[in-house]
């Protein structure tokens, strides 16, 4: 049924009800005029005719005195119209008998008239001078009697006009009071069967209104479903339909995607998964997006009961570590490369200990913002195995090398001293080059030596607070000999004037190992005759201790490698690559920096800071 059809059913009953009101109201006006009709008919007449009787018998009785006086001539004007008007009125009366007891009262009547017509036959017949006296004995009477009985016919009559027209008037009141109760009523009912239909035709509306409102919150299995009895052709049914068509559709079509992009991340998953070091995406928010097995496995990330932070059972130095990489990679320094295993992690897992060196990208978006940071964790405990061996190996042979080299040293330097008896003087030079190759290997076996010590207990500084310049002075006493065999000029730089240095928190004989490279180191590179400067400078909450010569400084590529273990300048003469590496790892322990400014050409400066005590 189309809706328009529907509209106007629901319509239906307040018509239907207006047009039983009307038939009603016309049927009530009906019945009053035909009760008012009824009464002029029933008794009205009667009235008149009463009257009309009465007049008339007292015009025959006007005429029967007229023939008393002897004036027939009168008396005959009257009497034919007279007695022809009784007798066509007693006739209408008589045929319209309508009350109770009106029919005895009209045969009363007829005896009345029948017998006054036979006294005035009578009357008529005697002489003139008769007359007179007959009148009032029976001619009288009789006048009276039918006038009576007129009267009463009149009387009888106009006393049912009375009640009939009281009776109308009590009915007119209860119809105007049953019209409007019944009038209300159907208008409540009729309104009522309306709303009612209305909102049954209308109902299929809200329910696809409220579907609609469900799929656009995102509930693609919203449907509009019409129930059997709504089913049907009507203009909301097809809509809902097509409705229900598109949701189908769209539901369909989000499966499909959805399918297509659970396989994509189930694939990427399986790929991320098989890596076998630890991978982990951090949220730039610091939360978790994503780890592979591996880091499952070894870090224990997303175990335990702490449901919250999915970090919460990591090893607190790995945790420390993610945040490092993640907190450079989000400061737009770009990705995080390691620098060396010496930055690699320690993790005791139940297979054994798990060196772990981290490597950061960051993840970018599509929009090209960086939307998080992915984290390899890549395990180097083979090669930190490696490397441990080899430090083994390093510090043994260190160790191994000290005494005989010790010994050799005291044997050249007695032979020297010509108490094994006198030299030639061929002897003595070749004994004195080997006193200075002694003296190189015995640098190196130290520089071995610290290494494997800083390597048995890295941060084993004892810092205590030391005046900043006595440590420059101490380091650079023990080496004026050398300065002087190079020909080079040591200074340190005066106390800037009304500004002293603060103590700083220092371990001086690791102190002294840092100062005593850079010394060694500057003048082995500072040209003969050229001054060498020390410094020491406040720099915030630190001091800036710097030694600064005019050699051939460093190139650019290089500065930033030196700090590094076994690194040499390519060319260089002597020395392994230690002493730099074992003064980082000093001044490190000590919480302080240290690096290199250097004009390649102009010589360099190479600095460390230390904390204010
Ligand atoms: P080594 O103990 O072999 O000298 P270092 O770690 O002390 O090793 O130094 C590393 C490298 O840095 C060396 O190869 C050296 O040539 C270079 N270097 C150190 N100090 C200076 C300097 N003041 N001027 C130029 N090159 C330097």
């Amino acid at each position: 049924m189309k809706l328009r059809t529907r509209l106007l059913f629901s319509l239906l009953p307040l018509g239907l009800v207006m047009a039983l009101l009307g038939g009603a109201a016309i049927q009530l006006n009906t019945e009053m005029g035909e009760l008012s009709d009824r009464i002029l008919r029933d008794n009205y007449r009667s009235v008149l005719a009463a009257q009309r009787m009465k007049d008339a018998i007292e015009r025959l009785d006007g005429a029967a005195t007229f023939r008393a006086l002897g004036r027939d001539d009168k008396a005959e004007q009257q009497e034919g119209p007279g007695r022809a008007r009784f007798e066509a009125e007693l006739r209408v009366q008589e045929s319209n008998i309508t009350e109770p007891g009106e029919h005895d009262e009209t045969r009363v009547l007829r005896q009345r008239w029948t017998s006054y017509q036979a006294h005035a036959q009578r009357y008529l017949a005697l002489p003139p001078a008769e007359r007179s006296a007959a009148y009032f004995t029976t001619l009288e009477p009789a006048f009276l009697e039918v006038k009576a009985a007129a009267d009463r016919v009149l009387d009888l009559n106009q006393d049912a006009l009375v009640r009939k027209s009281e009776e109308a008037r009590r009915a007119a009141a209860r119809n105007v009071v049953l019209t409007a109760v019944a009038t209300l009523l159907a208008l409540v009912a009729g309104a009522l069967a309306s709303a009612l239909l209305t909102r049954q035709a209308l109902r299929p509306l809200a329910r696809l209104s409220q579907a609609v409102r469900r799929l656009g919150e995102g509930d693609l299995s919203a449907r509009a479903a019409m129930a059997g009895g709504e089913r049907g052709g009507d203009e909301i049914a097809a809509l809902a339909r097509e409705f229900d068509l598109m949701a189908q559709r769209l539901e369909g079509y989000r499966r499909s995607s959805l399918g297509d992009l659970i396989a994509a991340q189930q694939a990427s998953q399986a790929a991320i998964d098989s890596l076998p070091d630890p991978v982990i995406v951090l949220a730039v928010g610091g939360g978790v997006s994503n780890v592979n097995e591996a880091a499952v496995h070894l870090l224990r990330i997303g175990s335990g009961p702490a449901a919250g932070d999915p970090l919460a059972p990591v090893d607190p130095a790995i945790r420390a570590l993610l945040e490092r990489v993640r907190a450079h990679v989000l400061s737009g320094k770009g990705p995080y490369v390691p620098r060396g295993f010496e930055e690699s992690v320690r993790l005791d897992a139940p297979d054994g200990a798990h060196w772990l060196l981290p490597r950061a990208t960051p993840v970018q978006s599509e929009d090209s913002g960086v939307v998080g940071v992915s984290v390899v964790l890549q395990d180097v405990t083979r090669l930190m195995r490696f490397d441990e061996l080899k430090n083994d190996l390093v510090a043994t042979v260190a160790h191994e090398f000290r005494t005989p080299l010790t010994s050799l040293r005291m044997a050249i330097h007695l032979c020297l001293e010509g108490l094994v008896g006198p030299l030639t003087p061929k002897q003595e030079e070749m004994l004195r080059a080997g006193r200075t190759d002694c003296e190189r290997l015995q640098a190196i076996v130290d520089d071995l030596l610290d290494l494997s010590r800083l390597q048995a207990g890295k941060a084993d500084v004892i810092p205590s607070a030391q005046p900043a310049r006595s440590l420059l002075l101490a380091s650079l006493e023990p080496r004026r000999e050398e300065a002087l065999r190079a020909g080079v000029q040591v200074a340190v730089a005066p106390e800037p004037p009304g500004a002293p240095l603060p103590p700083v928190l220092a371990d001086p004989e690791r102190v002294d190992l840092v100062l005593g490279n850079f010394i060694s180191n500057a003048l082995k590179h500072a040209p003969q005759g050229s001054t060498v400067v020390l410094r020491a400078e406040r720099a915030g909450v630190q001091v800036r201790f710097s030694v600064t010569d005019s050699g051939p400084g460093l190139a650019r590529e290089h500065q930033a490698r030196v700090f590094e273990k076994f690194f040499r300048v390519p060319g260089a003469k002597g020395g392994v690559g230690l002493g730099l590496y074992i003064a980082r790892e000093v001044v490190r322990a000590h919480g302080g920096e240290i690096g290199v400014d250097s004009v390649p050409g102009e010589g360099a400066t190479f600095w460390f800071t230390l904390p204010v005590a």
